[in-house]
Formats: structure tokens, sequence, C-alpha cells
């Protein structure tokens, strides 16, 4: 009993922090959501050409606003079928209402 314990200052770890904030380039800067999975998970393709690697999550917010972009075709097929069916659920920008 009377064991003093402060949480706060024995659980701080000074990397969590940083961490947090380095996300994929595919996530959107007004998107709040983490990554999921490796930050290379997947390549989209706009229709510019331009590519832009990514976690699963982020590439399938990014393809569900992005008009006539795609997954890279050297994506692993379940990878791409992944973030294609993730897009389909999702609206274009959906972090702007609270998604
Ligand atoms: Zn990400």
């Amino acid at each position: 009993m009377n064991q003093h314990q402060s949480p706060d200052l024995s659980v701080r770890r000074p990397s969590a922090a940083s961490a947090a904030r380095v996300r994929c380039p595919a996530a959107a800067a007004k998107d709040p959501t983490p990554c999921e999975g490796p930050h290379d998970a997947a390549t989209i393709v706009d229709r510019h050409g331009r590519e832009v690697a990514g976690c699963v999550q982020h590439c399938a917010r990014l393809l569900a606003g992005l008009d006539g972009a795609r997954v890279h075709p050297f994506v692993p097929a379940r990878q791409s079928l992944e973030i294609y069916f993730r897009a389909r659920e999702l609206p274009p920008f959906a972090w702007e209402i609270g998604r």
C-alpha cells in the first residue's frame, strides 16, 4: 500500500510520439488515421502517371478520392484487391466527414 507511482512518467516513451507523426506518403495531411502495416505495402498511380507508395489503409483512402487512379500493377493481387475493396466502401476524402 501507499506505493506512489506516477504512470505519466514511467510510461513516457519519447519515440512513441514521433513514430505516430511519421506516416506513409499516401496519408493525406488532413487524414488523422494512423498507418496500417508496412508503409510501402502498395503504390497508387494517379491518372497523370504519378506514383505514391503507402500502406494499405492510406492507399485505399487515397484511391477513393482520386478520380482515375489505380493500384500499381506490381502490387500483389491480394493487396491490390484489398485496397480496391476498401476504397469502394469509402467516400472520397473520408476524413472530411470524420471517417
Ligand atoms: Zn499509411
